[in-house]
């Protein structure tokens, strides 16, 4: 089949936001996506009148060129929403940020008294004896002290990662919990609140009123208006080579049958590690090594439609370690269209696991019932009020920041930037933990590389962001 200026795999945010700047300068796109419909793992469903997003995604950004382009093609379906977050704990809910009062009777003043003794003690120590930090247990022990974050961090990252913190790299730390702040919080209400304020923490955000989907759904309608081709349904098997250039790219529809795409330029937002292991012929051993040393943590949604308002917040983090759920989303509270009426909720139960794993093998109905017996149990949701529900599984969720992983990451991308019309983009295309605004930057850059605007390296995007949760309000 004749293909396209260029070929895009996925159509995720990162795809789509590189489809539709081709498109706007008047290129032609293929874009060939697996699943029946667009955005990726920030794509909206719908399920017994209500929409459920994979799990709650809020946008945010500091690059000014996104948040124009989010909220024009938004426009008048952008809400404005108020943020509500806590953390359970110990069957306590804490404030997000946490007020001196909250923390004081949350942890109670013993605690929160040798807590903050533990964090002045680090500090001395980082000042008179600095170690070296190269596990995200280090660093955090250096920032937080040994209390604060064996209290509230290690729980809940050891369920979201599966791995020991002692095997997560300090770099993770150092870019994305910088401003994840109940230890910032808790260090700034403890020591001088009013000299302290936490400037980090969003109180508002955007959210389109049908579901962080809306976007995707309206910026793929922009790209087929513009003569872009979106083929959902179909799951790209193989890249076909001729040397260092991609010759065509093979995708199997819906009824089994694969077609073979000529390619001029590809964007690949699909898994890493997959599409390095489709090309055809293989690359070297030593690249094919690097990829087996790699590994995506999956995401389990369980989405369940209940009775009433469970709770006023947008989401709960669950550092509780008494039940496995790492947080749960009510979408109503993001916007009332996400539900299909004043008296019920769709809320979203997420679990962390790795392919193949128990958990990630249970059955549908036995993880749905998993979530309504912890929900109960957390004083939430009575199991009578679950109305319905379905899982969600997504694979290729979170690239796994193990120690070491830059290394495989290296030789890929070196033996990848040799490749002359081949750019991956976006989260699971460079294993990186991008969130919505940096993937929708790698499509844009990788995009503007193709219609030679200039020479960008889309693998610089958020080398040295801080976590999402820290930016500065807007
Ligand atoms: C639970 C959760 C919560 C999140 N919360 C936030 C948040 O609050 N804010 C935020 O900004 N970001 C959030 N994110 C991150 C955000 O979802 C991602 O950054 C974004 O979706 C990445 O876009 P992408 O295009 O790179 O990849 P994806 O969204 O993964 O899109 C890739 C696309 O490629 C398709 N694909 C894969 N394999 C193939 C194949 N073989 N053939 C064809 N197509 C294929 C997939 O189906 C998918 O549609 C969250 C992510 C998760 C999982």
């Amino acid at each position: 089949m004749p293909g396209a200026d260029a070929v895009i795999l996925g159509a995720g945010p990162s795809g789509l936001a590189a489809a539709y700047e081709l498109t706007r300068h008047g290129a032609s796109v293929r874009v060939l996506e697996r699943l029946e419909q667009v955005g990726g793992l920030a794509r909206t469903i719908q399920h017994d009148g209500c929409r459920f997003d994979i799990g709650p995604h809020r946008f945010f950004t500091r690059n000014e060129e996104v948040h124009q382009l989010f909220v024009e093609v938004v426009a008048e379906d952008l809400l404005r929403v108020a943020r509500l977050t806590r953390i359970h704990y110990r069957n306590k809910l804490f404030n997000y940020p946490l007020s001196p009062v909250n923390a004081l009777f949350g942890v109670g003043p013993a605690s929160a008294v040798l807590m903050f003794l533990s964090y002045a003690r680090a500090r001395l120590r980082h000042r008179l004896a600095p170690r070296p930090q190269h596990t995200f247990e280090e660093w955090m022990i250096d920032h937080f002290g040994a209390r604060l974050y064996e209290t509230f961090f290690k729980t809940y990252t050891e369920k979201v990662w599966g791995i020991s913190c002692d095997r997560i790299g300090a770099d993770w730390a150092a870019q994305r919990i910088k401003g994840l702040s109940l230890g910032v919080a808790l260090k700034h209400a403890l020591l001088s609140p009013k000299k302290h304020t936490v400037k980090t923490l969003v109180d508002e955000f955007l959210f389109p009123r049908h579901g962080a989907g809306m976007f995707y759904e309206k910026l793929a309608d922009l790209v087929e208006v513009r003569g872009g081709t979106i083929l959902l349904g179909r799951r790209v098997v193989g890249l076909r080579r001729d040397g260092m250039r991609i010759r065509s790219v093979v995708a199997q529809g819906p009824d089994g049958q694969e077609e073979e795409v000529e390619a001029a330029q590809v964007l690949s937002s699909m898994p890493l590690i997959a599409m390095v292991e489709m090309l055809e012929p293989p690359p070297p051993e030593a690249v094919l090594a690097a990829c087996r040393r790699l590994r995506y943590r999956g995401h389990l949604g369980v989405h369940l439609k209940v009775r009433g308002l469970p709770f006023p917040d947008n989401w709960i983090y669950v550092h509780s370690r008494e039940v496995r759920m790492a947080r749960v989303a009510n979408y109503r509270n993001f916007s009332p269209q996400m539900a299909d009426g004043e008296g019920t909720s769709p809320l979203t139960v997420e679990y962390f696991a790795f392919e193949g794993d128990d958990f990630w093998k249970r059955a549908d109905e036995e993880l749905i019932e998993v979530a309504a017996d912890e929900l109960r149990q957390m004083g939430f949701v009575h199991p009578r009020d679950v109305l319905s529900g379905f899982v969600v599984r997504s694979q290729q969720a979170y690239p796994v920041i193990e120690l070491g992983y830059h290394e495989h990451i290296a030789i890929i991308k070196a033996w990848l930037d040799r490749l002359t019309n081949l750019q991956p983009i976006g989260r699971s295309g460079m294993f990186k933990y991008n969130n919505q605004d940096h993937a929708i930057a790698t499509g844009l850059l990788a995009a503007r590389n193709v219609l030679g605007l200039g020479r960008y390296d889309p693998w610089l995007v958020n080398i040295d962001a801080e976590y999402h949760e820290g930016g500065e309000a807007r």
